[in-house]
């Protein structure tokens, strides 16, 4: 665990240094990665400069999406064809020849939870339940900070009655998901397997800025030395399984640049 990694792009030639002469397979984030945290999801918009260079990426090397949204909704956000995306923290799995569900027997529960809070928290203002297909997030941003402490409690008391759901969290929000050994990271290691990335020429590389992108960089550290990279989009010190960091979504978006350039000329 570091506290602040060095940064991926203003030490890009020692990052570069680092893949040698094995070729990028990006998995990148959305939220607070690509795109700035903004009062709603559907606010968060990709700017055009950061879909731009992820279509060039595209061209040069494998790009997927892994997120904690809805899959309909990341692939609508990020809007690059032919790309993979997975969506609900990598429960929802689909590319150009690939679909994979994790987890579809626990819906119905998801269902009876999504009813419960909606019950609880309807009293509380700007309390935002945001169903996907394998999970629920609970926003928070918007709730005046007196009311969160309410938030939390009606929460709890809801996994408490739903024991097949766990609950996790994220910047401003919890979020309930099925209780099965699976998050980002192992969705990442199935990828690299289902999209035949094992090799040894291949240099997975995740980007990501939250806890639920600690199971990534953990599960990319775990493959030994040299066999994965972690990125964090931190804008301050955190503790992090990540070697490397970058210090925003515009940030990021220039070190992909860079990284593009750097693909095409060699
Ligand atoms: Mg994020």
């Amino acid at each position: 665990m570091t506290l602040l990694p060095p940064s991926a792009f203003a030490e890009f030639d020692a990052f570069t240094a680092s893949l040698g002469s094995r070729t990028p397979a990006l998995f990148l984030d959305y939220d607070g990665t690509l795109a700035a945290i903004a009062p709603r999801p559907e606010l968060a918009a990709m700017p055009d400069e950061a879909r731009a260079v992820v279509l060039r990426l595209s061209a040069l090397c494998p790009v997927a999406f892994v997120s904690g949204r809805d899959l309909d909704d990341l692939t609508a956000m990020v809007a690059v064809d032919g790309l993979v995306y997975a969506g609900s923290h990598g429960f929802d799995l689909r590319g150009p020849d690939l679909r994979r569900q994790v987890g579809v027997e626990y819906v119905p529960d998801l269902d009876i939870a999504d009813g419960s809070l909606r019950d609880r928290l309807g009293g509380i203002a700007g309390a935002l339940v945001e169903r996907k297909r394998f999970a629920i997030a609970i926003h928070t941003r918007q709730v005046a900070p007196p009311e969160k402490p309410r938030v939390a409690d009606a929460v709890r008391a809801v996994v408490e009655a739903q024991p097949r759901l766990r609950m996790t969290g994220g910047k401003e929000l919890f979020e309930l998901r099925p209780n099965l050994p699976w998050d980002k990271g192992r969705a990442v290691l199935a990828l690299l397997e289902a999209l035949g990335l094992e090799g040894d020429g291949i240099m997975p590389i995740y980007l990501g800025d939250d806890e639920t992108d600690e199971d990534a960089f953990r599960a990319l550290a775990g493959r030994g030395d040299g066999n994965g990279i972690g990125i964090r989009v931190m804008d301050g010190p955190a503790e992090t399984a990540a070697t490397w960091s970058l210090h925003d979504p515009a940030e990021a978006a220039a070190f992909l640049g860079r990284l593009a350039d750097w693909l095409a000329q060699r």
